[in-house]
């Protein structure tokens, strides 16, 4: 890794690569067929929130929407839709968490469409619309995943509701899409059988949305309905071969020390790496508490000099070791612990494997402690 582009001060970061993002979501679109909810929950996934949605052409402050921007932004919670709103976000902003009674004042003051679905809360968040005026809210329907919105076999008792509140879009979330596309299938088919229950309850226009990204990467057709809500794909945590993702975030750190051990002698706590023969083993300036999960001890490999090196001995909060016997490195060198360096890459997907972490929670852990940045462009 060139060492010249960054400053020298810097001791671990996360490059985010913001033109990978933009390609990653016009892959989904492509695939999908349909405009996009982005995922930006959970500080998009570790990304950035703002960062990302302003590179996605999101209107922000002044900048209007770019002609490709995604339809909106799907969050968790309230903070998160402030954090937007205060960085000038003037995007459609969905929280698909289901609120309490007592936060829909604040989501109405945010400008945020909740996820809705028990007969008071949709009755309170038109009555929270001055002159009668009825705020979008997205009806959601439990359809098998069990944790959020209205059974599917029991959306007869909204029915009234509906009618004199009518919901901008309805939706459902699938818990199986990349594993199991016959429960996909009946996720699917249990969709379309609450609509049909709620015939004209539901204004024809309704926005129907299903798909996450395992939904959009499992059909061969289209996404169904109006709308795809893709998260973990946009940051190319999952699927990135079958959707032709590129690679989005890039862990680095120091070599901040450099030592010789001798057969027998071992390296880092518990001494569970032992050297079989003489060895040169560098300290790189990032460990757990930047992300780089523990699991990773003697598992995971860091780039130096577009090299694999393995991690020797377990990750420890600050600091990791590896062993660079046989490549060359000097203290103040970049190691690239997730991510790309020169024609080398050890990508999202293949550190989560190696560690058997879901790709969600690496992905969410890395911004701990590390600035996360754009990508610098390289100089070449
Ligand atoms: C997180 C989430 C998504 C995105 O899921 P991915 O698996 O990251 O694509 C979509 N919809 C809802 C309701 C979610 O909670």
């Amino acid at each position: 890794m060139t060492a010249s582009i960054y400053p020298a001060t810097d001791r671990a970061w996360l490059d985010v690569d913001l033109e990978a993002v933009r390609h990653n979501v016009r892959q989904l679109r492509a695939r999908a067929g349909v405009p996009l909810i982005v995922m930006v929950k959970a500080n998009a996934y570790g990304v950035g929130a703002a960062m990302v949605s302003r590179a996605l052409g999101v209107p922000f402050d002044r900048t209007p929407a770019a002609p490709d921007a995604p339809w909106g932004l799907g969050v968790a919670s309230l903070d998160e839709a402030a954090e937007l709103r205060d960085a000038g976000c003037r995007g459609r902003i969905l929280c698909l968490t289901p609120l309490l009674a007592s936060e829909l004042p604040r989501a109405h003051a945010l400008g945020v469409r909740p996820a809705l679905h028990r007969v008071p809360d949709i009755r309170a968040w038109a009555d929270a619309g001055q002159g009668g005026e009825l705020r979008p809210y997205h009806l959601s329907i439990d359809t098998g995943m069990a944790r959020a919105g209205v059974r599917w076999d029991q959306v007869e008792e909204l029915r009234d509701v509906l009618r004199a509140h009518p919901p901008e879009g309805v939706f459902t979330h699938f818990h199986s899409a990349d594993e199991d596309i016959d429960s996909r299938d009946e996720q699917d088919a249990r969709f379309v059988d609450a609509m049909l229950a709620l015939g004209d309850a539901l204004p024809p226009a309704v926005l129907r949305h299903s798909d996450n990204s395992a939904g959009i990467a499992s059909r061969t057709r289209l996404s169904p309905g109006s709308l795809a809500r893709p998260g973990i794909a946009v940051y190319a945590g999952m699927f990135s071969e079958l959707l032709g993702l590129r690679q989005v975030v890039h862990l680095r750190a120091r070599v901040i020390d450099l030592r010789e051990v001798a057969p027998g002698e071992t390296v880092s706590y518990g001494a569970t790496w032992t050297a079989a023969r003489p060895s040169r083993i560098a300290t790189i300036s990032a460990g757990y508490a930047d992300g780089y999960r523990r699991q990773l001890s003697n598992r995971g490999e860091v780039l130096i000099g577009g090299v694999r090196c393995p991690v020797a001995g377990r990750v420890t909060m600050d600091m990791i070791m590896v062993d660079v016997t046989d490549v060359p490195c000097a203290v103040g060198d970049i190691a690239t612990l997730i991510g790309t360096d020169g024609v080398a890459t050890i990508s999202t997907e293949q550190v989560a494997e190696l560690a058997d972490l879901s790709p969600y929670e690496l992905l969410v852990g890395l911004p701990l402690r590390v600035p996360s940045r754009p990508l610098l462009p390289s100089p070449s």
